[in-house]
């Protein structure tokens, strides 16, 4: 029977790794990671099979968290360009192997309401949540409702010269400041090749003269494009997420600096770490799992 204490498969699918939890009451009882497969297509499709399959258990539903624009009612990514997929419909795909009823939504909405709902946005009336990590997006949630759409895609955009983007812009704020975007500006300057952003932080906190210089242009452009947000929002809370929150402090207190030096007349932002670390989208897909749950399963309180 379909439940409060259902077991569920969580899957958050990245441009860089696909990260699976079964979640019972409790939490996670069982997570797996397995990376992206590169070329993108339908071997992510069975990747993220495989992950829940790997998990093992009874899950009663599947959640799937998703780069790109997605569909949520239909259940299909429209378009997703680092994994390659076009109107691919997913979550037919995924629960029609498992034989349950599958929860597909936006990886930043996902995290964002999961923020709101259990982790540093309790309570936020306007809450910002900043994924940075292969990518950077964002979500905003109102009054406990995410925006839906293409609202958040914070990335790309707003600049006219610089390194050519995924997306066919020069210069975007991802092309630097995300967490694949620092590591290639450090090895590029430097020479080095590195394994992470997570090494430019430890520079940084070495006295790594190019590891600060590539640390600042990501923290500014973050900060503009913050500061920004905020501008149009007025108070708000802002909770940054993705593998570049793991570095803490590192960014986040030059961040605050940042933010509030370009604001004038405007609130100063609350910005915290994500509750989850890299995991928000892990708990945003349980969200979206129990919610397809409830969908079928009208019975069930939430
Ligand atoms: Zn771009």
């Amino acid at each position: 029977m379909a439940g409060l204490s259902a077991e569920v498969a969580a899957v958050d699918v990245g441009g860089t790794s696909i990260k699976a939890a079964l979640v019972g009451d409790g939490g996670a009882l069982r997570s797996v990671q397995r990376p992206t497969p590169a070329q993108g297509g339908l071997p992510v499709v069975e990747a993220v099979i495989a992950a829940v399959a790997e998990l093992g258990g009874q899950p009663q539903a599947i959640g799937l968290a998703v780069p790109g624009i997605v569909d949520e009612a239909a259940g299909t990514v429209r378009h997703a360009k680092n994994l390659r997929w076009e109107e691919l419909p997913l979550a037919a795909m995924v629960g029609g192997h498992f034989g349950v009823p599958v929860g597909l939504g936006h990886d930043m909405r996902a995290a964002a309401l999961a923020e709101y709902q259990l982790g540093a946005g309790q309570g936020a009336p306007r809450l910002v949540f900043v994924g940075i990590g292969t990518g950077i997006s964002a979500a905003v949630v109102l009054d406990g409702q995410p925006l839906n759409g293409s609202a958040g895609e914070i990335g790309h955009g707003g600049a006219a010269s610089g390194e050519l983007c995924a997306c066919g812009g020069l210069g975007c704020l991802e092309t630097y400041a995300s967490a694949a975007g620092i590591a290639r500006s450090y090895t590029s300057l430097s020479g080095r090749e590195i394994s992470g952003a997570a090494e430019v932080a430890q520079g940084v906190q070495d006295g790594d003269l190019v590891a600060q210089l590539v640390w600042t242009a990501a923290v500014n452009g973050l900060a503009r494009e913050l500061a920004g947000v905020v501008r149009l929002l007025g108070e708000t809370r802002i909770v940054i997420g993705g593998g570049l929150s793991l570095a803490g402090d590192t960014l986040l207190s030059p961040l605050r600096t940042a933010v509030a030096e370009l604001l004038t007349v405007h609130p100063i932002p609350t910005i915290l770490p994500s509750a989850f670390g890299d995991r928000a989208g892990i708990h945003g897909a349980a969200l979206l799992a129990r919610r397809s749950l409830r969908g079928s399963a009208p019975q069930t309180p939430c």
